[in-house]
């Protein structure tokens, strides 16, 4: 079992991990068993971001199909490779941003455990990519994790909750203590899992996600001071009547069905 504390000392031996990469390895096999059996189906591809010394990797093995892992460090990569021999295991060393993903002709789950680091900019990249994707179960800084999974209402609630529960039933499926990483982080981790919801309709998704970003522009002031510049009185008007909105209404008291019904009002118009 690669995720034990004796284990990873022993391979890293002289080697220290390297804070640039976000490097925190899993040493409880019990939490990456769990992971590995949310994030995969037997029958199904499993890409992995950021595989590591394989902790993670040697589970969704385990349970999937098949898996192609992505690691930036030739360091890891080496080890990697020396760890795990299972010829239905593909490990590139490359940066997962730099990935070209419409190789992927196949339905495949996406699972990592992020380096934090990096971990908005891999996860716009997975949301926006053309990917033919059963799910994606990652584990990221509790707080973006809150971040992601916010409700109406919620001081968490933001734009970015909005766009993304708008493509994805977001789940938080469980907290992970900072005490089962080697070394150990100072914040604590959560997984969340994305499954995805629409056909994809990117003309309407940059409208919509325009319009909620500008909604939420200043945070304190109500939802009408945040569009009085950007539409003209009879649109806000209109918005307002057939939306049955209070005067005073703030963006994050909306619910996203709500942001949908007054985007479509406003591009009916
Ligand atoms: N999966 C391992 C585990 O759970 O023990 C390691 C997880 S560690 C938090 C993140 C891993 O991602 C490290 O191995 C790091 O080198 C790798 N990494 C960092 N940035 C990356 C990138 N842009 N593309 C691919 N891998 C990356």
């Amino acid at each position: 079992m690669i995720a034990n504390i004796n284990f990873v000392k022993e391979i890293m031996g002289e080697l220290k991990a390297k804070k640039k990469f976000g490097q925190n390895f899993l040493i409880d096999a019990n939490i990456v068993d769990r992971i590995a059996q949310k994030a995969c189906d037997d029958d199904l591809k499993t890409i992995e971001i950021g595989p590591g010394l394989g902790a993670l990797t040697e589970m969704l093995l385990k349970y999937s199909k098949d898996v192609d892992a992505y690691e930036i460090d030739k360091d890891m990569y080496e080890l990697l490779c020396k760890n795990i021999d299972d010829e239905r295991l593909t490990v590139y060393l490359e940066d997962f941003l730099d990935t070209d993903l419409s190789k992927y002709k196949e339905k495949v789950n996406i699972c990592g455990n992020l380096p934090y680091y990096v971990t908005t900019p891999i996860l716009f990249k997975l949301f926006e990519s053309d990917l033919d994707m059963n799910k994606i179960t990652v584990m990221v800084q509790k707080e973006v994790g809150d971040r992601l999974a916010a409700k109406t209402g919620s001081e968490d609630y933001s734009a970015l909750s909005i766009e993304v529960q708008y493509l994805y039933d977001v789940k938080q499926e469980m907290n992970v203590s900072r005490k089962v990483f080697y070394p150990s982080p100072n914040v604590d981790s959560i997984v969340v899992s994305f499954t995805p919801i629409r056909e994809r309709d990117r003309e309407f998704e940059k409208g919509f996600f325009e319009f909620v970003k500008n909604c939420f522009r200043m945070r304190r002031k109500t939802l009408h001071n945040n569009l009085k510049d950007l539409y003209d009185n009879e649109t806000i008007e209109k918005i307002y009547s057939e939306c049955d909105l209070k005067s005073n209404v703030r963006a994050q008291e909306l619910s996203l069905e709500e942001f949908l019904r007054l985007y479509n009002t406003v591009i009916e118009k």
